[in-house]
């Protein structure tokens, strides 16, 4: 199954038929040049052959913003924003493709635009995420996701949730150690176990590290536990600063679930918390 795993329901073909090849993007309906967003499915032997760099640098030099991503089922996705005409010619692109590819067909959809500052490569690894429960003086979740070599990290008195209509607190402490992604056991008079792990893609419209330092940064997790698009809201700057963490509505999205309660043992051992002896 298709997933791009933030919250917009992924290319299907039976939405791509209006937009079938040789059609490519419909011209603008206000006879200027305009700003336009599609998405593209590109089928044949598009995968291993350096189709996702090639758009990427084609889509650069055409000003144009959005990412390119391999899916499921061995096509190449693409969305892409910007004046129309550049789209088109990112669209004559995608017919070809880089030198060693064979496409078969170009499926084109016209979509919203999203506001896009970058042209990136989804579905790529940043790098690990760990989720440690922690009982200090207040009983916690630490949320760290590597940035940059360091483990960024939030912490989250009530845990993280796959329910997209639950927004939890999540109060930024001082960055972690990779190092320290395993530690579990007695910490001080405290006690730590990995909750879950794993690694996570960056998304969202904004390059990272900029994301987070603008505030709001867009993420999927591909954990033990918790999988599929997240978002972190930043409420309040400064010193601990507060955001919130939400799931994204997306097939990974649970609603009604409490992942917390109903898997609480370690990915590592698994103990629950209260099989840690201080
Ligand atoms: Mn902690």
């Amino acid at each position: 199954m298709l997933s791009t795993g933030l919250g917009r329901p992924a290319l299907r073909g039976v939405t791509l038929s209006r937009w079938e090849i040789g059609v490519g993007p419909a011209v603008a309906e206000h006879g200027s040049v305009t700003a336009t967003a599609i998405r593209a499915a590109v089928r044949g032997e598009v995968q291993g052959v350096g189709f996702r760099d090639a758009t990427v640098r084609r889509a650069r030099a055409l000003a144009l913003t959005g990412w390119v991503r391999n899916g499921a089922d061995g096509s190449v996705e693409v969305h892409a924003e910007g004046p129309e005409p550049a789209v088109d010619a990112l669209v004559a692109f995608l017919h070809d493709g880089p030198q060693p590819a064979r496409v078969t067909a170009v499926a084109i959809e016209r979509v919203g635009i999203e506001g896009h500052e970058q042209f990136a490569i989804r579905g790529l690894s940043a790098g690990v995420f760990v989720v440690q429960e922690h009982v200090a003086t207040a009983h916690h979740f630490d949320l760290r996701l590597e940035v940059d070599g360091v483990m960024r990290s939030w912490a989250i008195p009530k845990g993280p949730s796959l329910d997209p209509a639950v927004k939890r607190l999540a109060v930024e402490v001082d960055d972690h150690e990779t190092a320290h992604n395993t530690f579990e056991g007695a910490l001080g008079a405290g006690r730590v176990i990995v909750w879950d792990h794993g690694t996570y893609e960056q998304g969202g419209r904004v390059a990272w590290p900029e994301a987070l330092s603008r505030g709001h940064a867009v993420f999927v997790l591909h954990g033990e536990k918790l999988h599929g698009g997240f978002a972190l809201q930043r409420t309040r700057a400064g010193p601990k600063a507060q955001w919130l963490l939400i799931k994204r509505r997306d097939e990974q999205a649970r609603p009604g679930s409490d992942v917390v309660a109903e898997h609480p043992r370690s990915v590592l051992s698994g103990r629950t918390i209260d099989e840690i002896h201080a």
